[in-house]
């Protein structure tokens, strides 16, 4: 049962889809597929199954990455015309690593109205599960493919103290945690979000050093789709206040004992400022 929707002639929709199960859609989401003239899909072959599941007989055309500047142009004038169109794409929402970014904003420079139609997206379903911290985070998309530029990325965001989300694929996962590990250090607390609503769907948080031990041990573990989930940089680093050996201690302790407890007993082990120790730990919770 969808409710009625009066839509707006000449508008696009941008439409969110499911990440993987096919009731994660919005009742709003079906009535817009259903109701608007033509709708502009990454993958037609691949949507017509959701379509086909909700029973939309609405036309569908292909705009994906390889036609989206040509595609665009025409889409635009058809909306011009009083067409209404809902772009949508695999999986998630559109632009988000996806295609739709050249008809949005030709869209909105014609003047034409562009509306949302939110639902799932894997960063946030993943940050919502993560256990790190959400207030602030750093979507920083996929990763480049090279190991050289993949690295001078990684190193770049070394300082970086917002949680860092990233999308990566089955192949690379284990090559990117490990050098996740190398460049943020063995101890930077990080979470992997792995076929999210789906059945295999997995959320597993620990150290860089023991994920990428996790992941490298079970091929099955390498599977299917993942975000992965990094906790920023804590505020205060070695060299700028407390030493490399006594941040160590009080990061390894606090995983396991309250912040105070922590700092206390690290100040103990290390002859490092309790207070120092303890305003690290809570820099490092944001
Ligand atoms: N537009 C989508 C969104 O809003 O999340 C993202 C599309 S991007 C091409 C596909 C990537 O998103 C995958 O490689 C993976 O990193 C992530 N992703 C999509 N679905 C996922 C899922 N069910 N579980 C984990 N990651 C997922």
């Amino acid at each position: 049962m969808t409710p009625e929707t009066i839509l707006s002639p000449g508008t696009l929709y941008v439409v969110a889809t499911p990440i993987g199960n096919l009731a994660d859609i919005t009742y709003r989401a079906v009535a817009v597929l259903d109701e608007v003239q033509l709708i502009a899909a990454e993958d037609t072959r691949h949507s017509a199954r959701l379509l086909h599941h909700y029973g939309i007989n609405t036309p569908c055309i292909a705009l994906h990455e390889y036609n989206e500047r040509e595609q665009a142009a025409k889409l635009v004038e058809r909306l011009d015309s009083g067409v209404s169109i809902a772009l949508i794409s695999d999986a998630g929402t559109p632009l988000i690593s996806d295609p739709g970014f050249h008809l949005v904003s030709a869209t909105r420079e014609r003047g034409l109205r562009v509306i949302p139609i939110p639902g799932p997206s894997a960063i946030l379903a993943a940050l919502s599960v993560s256990g790190l911290p959400v207030d602030r985070f750093c979507f920083e998309g996929f990763l480049p493919a090279r190991a050289s530029a993949r690295q001078k990325r990684l190193q770049m965001l070394a300082d970086e103290t917002r949680t860092l989300v990233f999308y990566e694929s089955p192949h690379r996962v284990c090559a990117t945690l490990q050098q996740m590990k190398e460049t943020f250090g063995t101890e930077r607390q990080a979470v992997i979000a792995r076929e999210l609503t789906k059945t295999f769907e997995t959320i597993h948080g620990d150290t860089l050093e023991k994920l990428s031990a996790w992941i490298a041990g079970d091929s099955n573990r390498r599977r299917g789709e993942f975000v992965l989930l990094v906790r920023g940089a804590t505020k205060y680093r070695s060299g700028a206040g407390i030493n490399a050996e006594a941040q160590r201690a009080v990061e390894i302790l606090a995983a396991e004992l309250p912040s105070r407890q922590a700092a206390e007993l690290a100040a103990k082990i290390t002859g490092e400022k309790k207070n120092r120790l303890y305003r690290h730990i809570i820099g490092d919770k944001q």
